[in-house]
């Protein structure tokens, strides 16, 4: 058994129910229906001004499509959509974790006492309960009020506005 978090945990049910919100009304698999639609999209949230060498900062950069990998062209090195991510050493695909991150939010924003299951989360994925439980944690940690929000920012398309504003420009 691993231990509890100390964290506030389930102080954060608002914050979990507009992150549900602004997920695709038609859902994230038709929203980016390929593993290379999901990969696209993660480029263009890294490098909103294009792809950057993780190395050497250039911009000369190509791409590898069979390998789907960038290579640069200044200092050689070699990175993956998902190199210095929290995603980085897990073996999903991009898509499963799109998928697996819509369908965590979505529990999220429903249930506010309890965390998604594991066992739930290795039926949802076909992984084993292991694969499962780091799934679920390296989740947590991108997903999080205090997260990277990599997956949050890919698969949170739609734009809500904010109460208050809206609140505001109303009076
Ligand atoms: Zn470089």
């Amino acid at each position: 058994m691993t231990k509890k978090p100390p964290s506030d945990d389930f102080q954060n049910f608002q914050y979990w129910q507009t992150l549900g919100q602004q997920l695709p009304v038609d859902g994230v698999a038709s929203t980016f229906e390929t593993e290379s639609d999901c990969r696209d999209r993660l480029a263009a949230v890294r490098w909103p001004i294009g792809v950057t060498c993780l190395r050497c900062d250039t911009k000369n950069v190509g791409y590898l499509e069979l390998r789907k990998v960038y290579h640069c062209r200044d200092c050689r090195y070699q990175f993956t959509v998902l190199t210095g991510t929290v995603l980085h050493s897990s073996k999903l695909s991009p898509q499963c974790w799109f998928d697996a991150a819509e369908e965590y939010i979505r529990w999220r924003a429903a249930n506010e006492r309890y965390d998604y299951g594991i066992h739930a989360l290795a039926d949802f994925l076909g992984v084993p309960y292991p694969t499962a439980q780091r799934v679920r944690k390296i989740l947590k940690q991108d997903l999080a009020p205090d997260g990277s929000g990599l997956l949050a920012k890919c698969i949170c398309t739609e734009a809500t506005s904010d109460p208050f504003e809206t609140l505001s420009e109303n009076l």
